[in-house]
């Protein structure tokens, strides 16, 4: 019966589940070759201060340059994260971020740049001395560095992972939790949470149409995480009136493609013009100066 059994096995094993290993493996491998060739690019979206109404951080994106395509990372982070490549790749989103943003960053240690961390690469134990090696080499104030993680790096998260980053913290380092409110903790945890920023997920922000409904629940979020002394940043503004509502609710700063949609780093200054513009076109929006 159990040879039987045995034999199932791979009448079940369908030539779909098949095709989606082969597939998979490929992906793997072009994705290895692509790290290997310095394929992996970053791209830049501007993030504006609702106090400076300037542009204060610039967010690095993966992309993965393939026969003149872009690949966006929805495509490939989840391979990379499987296979652990997503190791290299983070490291060298870190350091094209801190080498094309370096000069960037020396005008004004107000200046940011914001990096997105897979729970994956938390889980080694070097990864606290990685990053501060990457920003000690690029000569980047670890002050001017923040790195976004999602909810789900602590779930479960072996206590060297909070251990990584609050030695991180130690340094200067701030940590923003990415796509808030998607995740599935109580809301309560935050006070125990190593992060100094929260982003506010774009699914809320899309939930503002006019700028003139009541939206208890956003406006609590925002609220409750200035009481536990954390900033708040909103994404995926594609309208001047969610960016008005946002800014009149205290939101700290606003990212979206309202202002900029991510460009490469030769792209910068025009980013920072077309954002500051957008910004100026608000209503209502005083005059910096
Ligand atoms: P995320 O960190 O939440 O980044 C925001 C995503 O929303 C970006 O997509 C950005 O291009 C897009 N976005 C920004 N403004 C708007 C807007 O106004 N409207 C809409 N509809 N979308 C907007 P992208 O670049 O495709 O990245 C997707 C996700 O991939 C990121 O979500 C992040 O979770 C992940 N990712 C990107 N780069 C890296 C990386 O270097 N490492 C890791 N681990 N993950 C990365
Ligand atoms: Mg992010
Ligand atoms: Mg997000
Ligand atoms: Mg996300």
């Amino acid at each position: 019966a159990a040879k039987e059994a045995g034999k199932n096995c791979y009448v079940h094993f369908r030539p779909e589940m098949l095709a989606a290993l082969l597939e998979r493996t490929q992906l793997t491998a072009g994705l290895r070759r692509a790290v290997e060739l310095g394929q992996i690019m970053v791209h830049y979206q501007p993030v504006i201060s609702s106090d400076r109404l300037d542009v204060v951080q610039f967010e690095a994106l993966a992309r993965w340059e393939w026969d003149g395509e872009l690949i966006p990372p929805d495509d490939f982070i989840e391979t990379a994260e499987r296979s652990g490549l997503i190791r290299e790749i983070g490291a060298e989103v870190l350091r094209r971020s801190c080498t094309e943003l370096a000069p960037w960053l020396a005008e004004d240690p107000f200046r940011s740049v914001a990096v997105n961390v897979s729970g994956v690469q938390l889980q080694h134990r070097d990864f606290a001395e990685r990053v501060l090696d990457i920003a000690a080499w690029s000569g980047v104030d670890p002050h001017q560095l923040v790195l976004e993680v999602t909810e789900s790096v602590f779930f479960d998260a072996h206590s060297h992972v909070i251990g990584q980053l609050e030695t991180l913290r130690e340094a200067g380092i701030r940590v923003a939790l990415d796509d808030f409110g998607t995740g599935y903790s109580s809301l309560g945890r935050l006070q125990d949470l190593p992060v100094d920023v929260v982003k506010v997920d774009k699914s809320f922000v899309s939930m503002l149409h006019t700028g003139t409904e009541k939206l208890p629940i956003l406006t609590s979020m925002i609220h409750m995480a200035h009481s536990l002394g954390l900033k708040v940043t909103a994404e995926g503004i594609e309208t001047p009136a969610q960016a008005r509502y946002l800014m009149d609710h205290g939101c700290d700063a606003l990212q979206g493609f309202l202002f900029s949609r991510p460009e490469p780093a030769a792209a910068r200054e025009r980013a920072v013009r077309n954002s500051v513009a957008a910004i100026a076109a608000l209503e209502g929006v005083p005059l910096p100066g």
